[in-house]
């Protein structure tokens, strides 16, 4: 496929590459994607309401009940990285000076092997962190009462999820934005670009100049930013690039 030839001379030619992930990455690994037409919010409208940061103020303890149930929380630790995360962490491992910004709350770019920069820009699942005292947990104990509490003497407040929830600030736009700014390539990988303000970030690599390069399996309102779109399933796209690095 000439489109693959092209990006794999991209990505030879990058020092440095800034690569955007969405849910498409993570649904080779058995995730369902929320937002998608076929995925889970849509289904059922509440769920975006039960998982806000106004019903965590409000009602904290049903909204724990929820968001387990929602993000089926119970299962997210059997979940393992896919080739498409495994294709990511060889870049690290061929040299590359590798920035990912994701979507993704699931925490498997680090578990494949990513450690040079995981910016998890909606935030991770896998923890939670007391609004109080700042005490963080893991998953473990998230998972021990239906409503993990704080242990720390005296403290016993209920912990937050360490997602960004519906009406929380996003706090990661800057440090995505110093990602963008030193690298020389951006790659997005299986997002439709729908959600602000992560969709803004093409936008800012475009003004800095980057070559950019998107693969999803369907259009998106950005595409229109892109050197290269290749509109294709990412697991086959990767695995045809590998063969060509
Ligand atoms: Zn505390």
């Amino acid at each position: 496929m000439e489109q693959i030839d092209q990006l794999s001379k991209l990505i030879n030619k990058a020092t440095s590459i800034v690569i955007l992930t969405g849910a498409g990455v993570s649904t080779a690994s058995g995730i369902p994607d929320f937002r998608s037409t076929d995925g889970r919010w849509t289904a059922d409208h509440s769920r975006e309401f039960y998982t806000s940061r106004e019903y965590f103020l409000t009602e904290p303890e049903d909204f724990w009940l929820k968001y387990k149930e929602i993000f089926r929380i119970k299962l997210l630790k059997d979940y393992q990285p896919n080739k498409v995360h495994t294709f990511l962490s060889n870049l690290e491992t061929l040299g590359k000076k590798v920035s990912i910004v994701t979507q993704n709350v699931d925490g498997l770019h680090s578990l494949a092997g990513n450690e040079q920069d995981v910016i998890e820009y909606h935030g991770n699942l896998n923890t939670a962190t007391c609004p109080k005292c700042g005490k963080k947990y893991d998953l473990p104990f998230i998972m021990k009462e239906d409503v993990p509490v704080c242990n720390e003497r005296g403290c016993h407040t209920i912990l937050k999820p360490d997602i960004v929830l519906y009406g929380d600030p996003i706090t990661k736009h800057s440090e995505a934005e110093r990602a963008i700014e030193s690298s020389e390539l951006m790659l997005v990988l299986g997002t439709s670009l729908l959600v602000t303000p992560f969709s803004l970030l093409p936008s800012y690599a475009k003004q800095m100049g980057l070559p950019m390069v998107i693969i999803n399996r369907e259009s998106t309102p950005m595409d229109y930013l892109f050197d290269l779109i290749i509109h294709e399933e990412l697991v086959s796209a990767v695995e045809q690039l590998e063969e060509r690095l």
